[in-house]
């Protein structure tokens, strides 16, 4: 039953609108790319595994943004406002996270991640300092990461004002996303196969 597993907010909100067709099609698509995950983890590895969802969301996303002409897409580098909410990874995401900053050379800051998972929900995440909500893969304003950030972070586009990001000048300001069920579904597919939870708690267990 989709109720039962690991859904994001953009997920349940397109279910949401969906008829019984459109749920039993979710739900057979979601067991479709669950036993897709597990048969290249075995017979590979979690970094392989990762970068096969990556790219997938990516076509994802960029026949969606192609598609969607109504809308500007908001998202740019330099605009790093969606970087200090709450983000949900696998230990396989997790495990590579931590590989790329031993890699690049930067010590990830293992207190900040103490902080943010002492915040029991998105609620007490939010009422966080800035600087201790930041996810701490953001260097210098730019993703560390970014050629591996985590699915969470590749599915999402966002085509309202980015000023509606900005959780400390526009808390609660409507930020208007695209959101793609196929991306929606790989991402949530890997997350309920693997051991998952916010990256605080994720790298923290690695630690
Ligand atoms: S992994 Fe990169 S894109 Fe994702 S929240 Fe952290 S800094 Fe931002």
């Amino acid at each position: 039953m989709i109720d039962k597993l690991y859904i994001s907010q953009s997920l349940s909100d397109l279910i949401a609108k969906m008829d019984e067709d459109g749920v039993t099609y979710t739900r057979k698509m979601l067991e479709f790319y669950s036993e897709q995950y597990k048969s290249v983890r075995e017979q590979s590895n979690g970094n392989t595994a990762v970068a096969s969802i990556h790219d997938l969301i990516d076509e994802c996303m960029q026949a969606l943004v192609k598609k969607a002409t109504d809308y500007t897409v908001s998202c740019q580098k330099g605009c790093s406002f969606c970087c200090y909410q709450r983000v949900d990874i696998s230990d396989d995401e997790a495990s590579l996270l931590v590989e790329l900053a031993k890699l690049k050379g930067f010590e990830i800051d293992y207190q900040r991640l103490e902080k943010q998972l002492a915040a029991k929900d998105e609620k007490e995440f939010q009422q966080l300092r800035p600087r201790h909500r930041k996810c701490v893969f953001l260097q210098d304003g730019d993703c560390a990461v970014y050629e591996h950030r985590p699915s969470a972070c590749r599915k999402l586009v966002v085509v309202s004002d980015p000023k509606n990001c900005d959780t400390v000048s526009n808390r609660g300001a409507k930020v208007g996303k695209l959101a793609d069920l196929e991306a929606e579904v790989v991402t949530a597919a890997a997350l309920n196969v693997r051991e998952s939870g916010s990256m605080a708690e994720m790298i923290l267990k690695l630690r």
